[in-house]
C-alpha cells in the first residue's frame, strides 16, 4: 500500500481523548482530508434545539430529518472542517457545550445514525480520509485500512475540556465539566446502536501522559510502516 492509494483511517475514542487533534495532524502529514463525524451529530443536535423539537422523542426528531442537510467543506489544508447546516455556516455554533449534550442524545437514534453514516461513507468513496468519531472502525468502515482507539483518563480529558472552555472565556467549574463528560461517556457507550467501543482490530493508544506531538508521531509511524510495504 502506498500514500497514493485510496485509504481510510478510522480513529475512535471518547470525548476529549485527543483524537481530533491527532486526526487533523495526520491528515496534514498524509496529504488527505480530515472528517469530524461528531460535527455531523452536533449539526443535527443544533437543528433540533433551534427548532424546539423535543430531543427526547425519537419520532419527532426522525420527522425532521428530511429538512436537515449537512455539508462539510475542507479548508485548503484538508484538516480544517467548515460545517454547513442547510447551507448556513455553523462551525462555531456547534461547539457550544449544550450542543454536545444534544448531539449525544440524537446520536442514540437509529434514524439519525443511518442518515449520517450514509454521508460519511459517501465522502470516503472519492478520496482518502482520516475520520474520527465513536463508531468509525466498528460500523462506518469495518474494513478501514487503519484503526485506532484513543483513550485518556476521565480526569485528564475533563481537564483538557475545562481548559478549552476557559480559553474561550466561558465560566464552568472543573467538577461540572467532569460530570458532563462522564454523562456523555455513559450515554455514548451504553446506547443500543453503534455504542462507543474499541474495534477488536484497532490499536489502542492511551494519551494521558503524552504530548500532542508524541501522540501524532506514534500513529504516523504505524501508518508509515504499512504504507511503505
Ligand atoms: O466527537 P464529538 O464529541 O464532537 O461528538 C459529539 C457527539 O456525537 C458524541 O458525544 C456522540 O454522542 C456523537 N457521535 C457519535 N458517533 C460518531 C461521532 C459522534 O455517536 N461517530
Amino acid at each position: 500500500m502506498s500514500k497514493n492509494e485510496h485509504f481510510v483511517i478510522a480513529i475512535d475514542g471518547p470525548a476529549s481523548s485527543g483524537k481530533s487533534t491527532i486526526a487533523k495532524n495526520l491528515a496534514r502529514k498524509l496529504d488527505c482530508i480530515y472528517i469530524d463525524s461528531g460535527a455531523m451529530y452536533r449539526a443535527v443536535g443544533l437543528f433540533i434545539r433551534e427548532n424546539n423539537v423535543d430531543v427526547d422523542a425519537e419520532k419527532k426528531v426522525k420527522e425532521k430529518l428530511p429538512e436537515i442537510s449537512i455539508r462539510i467543506e475542507n479548508a485548503k489544508d484538508g484538516a480544517t472542517n467548515i460545517v454547513f447546516l442547510n447551507e448556513v455556516n455553523v462551525t462555531e455554533q456547534i461547539r457550544q457545550p449544550i450542543i454536545s449534550q444534544y448531539a449525544s442524545i440524537v446520536a442514540k437514534y437509529g434514524s439519525v445514525r443511518k442518515k449520517l453514516v450514509q454521508l460519511q461513507r459517501k465522502i470516503a468513496q472519492k478520496q482518502s480520509v482520516v475520520m474520527d468519531g465513536r463508531d468509525i472502525g466498528t460500523v462506518v468502515f469495518p474494513n478501514a485500512d487503519f484503526k485506532f482507539f484513543i483513550t485518556a483518563s476521565s480526569k485528564e480529558r475533563a481537564n483538557r475540556r475545562w481548559k478549552e472552555i476557559k480559553d474561550k472565556g466561558e465560566k464552568k467549574s472543573y467538577e461540572q465539566v467532569l460530570q458532563e463528560l462522564k454523562g456523555r461517556d455513559k450515554r455514548d457507550s451504553s446506547r443500543q446502536i453503534a455504542p462507543l467501543r474499541k474495534p477488536h482490530d484497532a490499536i489502542e493508544i492511551d494519551t494521558t501522559n503524552l504530548t500532542i506531538g508524541e501522540q501524532t508521531q506514534i500513529l504516523y509511524e504505524k501508518i508509515k510502516e504499512k504504507l511503505a510495504r
